[in-house]
């Protein structure tokens, strides 16, 4: 029971309580003490173990060599704000209309793909519709690689930008090629040699200047260069990538966005990265499942078939799956039920740990009092420096008596950041002191998901007031 490891591991020199998480190290420790061997499963090894218990194989694996054919790059376009991501890719999709099927109205589903010539050979690319690296990012935090290449879009009279780089730096983190659409040349005081210079300091060397990136000079609003743009991300797939996928056998790929639809029910776009989807197939993504009663190309078009690299909206899920979920194609509709509930009953129990793990002020008021922990830990952040510094020197003049402490981790100016949660988790069970600020929206969404707690005041009195009492409160003996 919870009481007798945490005694064991005490005596073993780790302080720790019943509720707390501890490390990969601490839990070998005490397999090693209790002769258990203990086997850390990450949650993606624990989902293979899933499907392979219904003998379905998700991953690299495509079967034969042989069977492999070629597949279009899968390409998203990032760059700094108003470079511009979104006009650049209306204009590609746009000036591709000829090869657009007539009556075919534009569906934004999240993805569409177009067809060009290189070497007076169609060669199709996927483009994935959402700007910014937001989307990138989010599915990376997943697990789920769509990306090929990425297509850095710089503005020629504005130039290298915080965000440019940071564009960079997640593709390089990805291991994603990069192809640089030098933007606007239509502006006056576009100076597209001087982003090629620029971005040389960030090793990012054109090819014209002996390095090994394509740099295409464009206007996404006049559609000058679209077509060198196209082909230099096709000669960047051929020359960097092996891109080829086994169109034969039961598909999987990636949800690349999905929501609940009033009139036909959970609507989902997949990207198929291998085999190929049939309409009729069972499938499992993420949570959700359900069999695929129709399947629409981004001209609203009904399709059979989709093959790899191919993006499709799929209709006939039984819920909406989240953006990033790995689909999989399975033998029939129980086995995809299945499969979704384990990882719903799994993911429930997940929650449940961690919202058990963290604790608010009062418990941790509670824990101090029993003599369980013996330091309360505080992030502050406030509006101004200031009224940051005055709160933390009160909060330290608190006398608090031998038993307690109170320590500081971090104060700093501004709202409450996912910084500030996740150090907050590190440190498991750090309150964070919010004064006249509120958090970021994705600060506070990760605060609810891990239960950190944080504590708003606007004026310094309360905040001094409201610890202090509950410190003094727990330590004056109470018989
Ligand atoms: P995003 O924030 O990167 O998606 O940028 P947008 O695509 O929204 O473009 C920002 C602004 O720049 C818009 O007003 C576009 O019309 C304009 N813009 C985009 N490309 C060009 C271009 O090639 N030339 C000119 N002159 N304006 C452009």
């Amino acid at each position: 029971n919870p009481a007798s490891l945490v005694q064991i591991l005490l005596h073993l020199g780790e302080m720790v309580t019943a509720t707390q998480s501890v490390s990969e190290e601490t839990l070998q420790l005490l397999g090693a003490e209790l002769d258990y061997d203990v086997q850390i499963v990450s949650p993606e090894e624990e989902d293979r173990e899933l499907l392979e218990s219904f003998n379905i194989e998700f991953g690299e694996d495509q079967g034969d060599e042989a069977d492999l054919v070629p597949r279009p790059p899968v390409v998203t376009v990032m760059g700094h704000v108003d470079h511009g991501k979104t006009k650049l890719l209306d204009t590609i999709r746009n000036t591709n209309v000829a090869a657009r099927e007539a009556g075919g109205i534009t569906q934004h589903i999240g993805a569409y793909q177009v067809t060009t010539t290189l070497d007076g050979e169609e060669r199709k690319i996927t483009f994935i519709d959402t700007p910014g690296h937001e989307a990138f990012t989010a599915m990376r935090a997943r697990g789920a690689q769509v990306t090929d290449i990425a297509v850095l879009v710089v503005a020629a009279d504005d130039g290298v930008k915080p965000q440019t780089i940071e564009a960079l730096n997640h593709a390089r983190a990805a291991d994603v090629p990069v192809v640089v659409a030098v933007n606007k040349i239509d502006k006056e005081g576009a100076d597209p040699i001087k982003v090629r210079s620029q971005l040389t300091e960030y090793d990012l060397v054109a090819e014209e200047y002996g390095g090994s990136t394509l740099f295409v000079d464009i206007s996404a609003k006049e559609g000058i260069g679209i077509d060198n743009l196209l082909e230099a991300i096709l000669l960047t797939a051929d020359a960097e990538l092996d891109l080829r996928a086994n169109p034969d056998m039961p598909a999987q790929g990636v949800a690349i966005e999905a929501h609940l639809d009033k009139g036909r029910g959970p609507v989902a776009t997949v990207l198929v990265q291998r085999g190929t989807l049939r309409v009729g197939d069972s499938i499992v993504c993420g949570e959700a499942f359900g069999r695929v009663r129709a399947m629409l190309d981004d001209n609203g078009k009904a399709l059979k078939e989709a093959p790899p690299s191919c993006p499709v909206q799929v209709l006939g899920l039984t819920s909406v799956p989240r953006a990033g979920d790995n689909f999989i194609v399975v033998p029939d509709d129980r086995v995809a039920r299945q499969i979704a509930q384990q990882r719903a009953a799994r993911q429930r129990s997940a929650e449940m740990a961690k919202s058990g793990r963290r604790r608010t002020l009062e418990e941790m008021f509670k824990d101090l009092e029993k003599g369980k922990v013996s330091e309360l830990k505080l992030i502050i952040k406030g509006d101004v420096s200031g009224s940051v510094e005055a709160l933390e020197d009160a909060l330290l003049k608190i006398d608090v008596g031998e038993e307690a402490k109170l320590r500081v981790l971090h104060r700093g100016v501004g709202a409450i950041t996912e910084y500030d949660v996740n150090l907050a988790m590190a440190d498991d069970n750090a309150v964070i002191i919010g004064f006249n600020v509120r958090p970021e929206v994705r600060a506070r969404e990760l605060a609810e998901r891990e239960g950190v707690d944080i504590r708003y005041y606007s004026v310094i009195y309360q905040a001094i007031e409201e610890i202090e009492a509950a410190l003094k409160g727990l330590l004056k003996p109470e018989y």
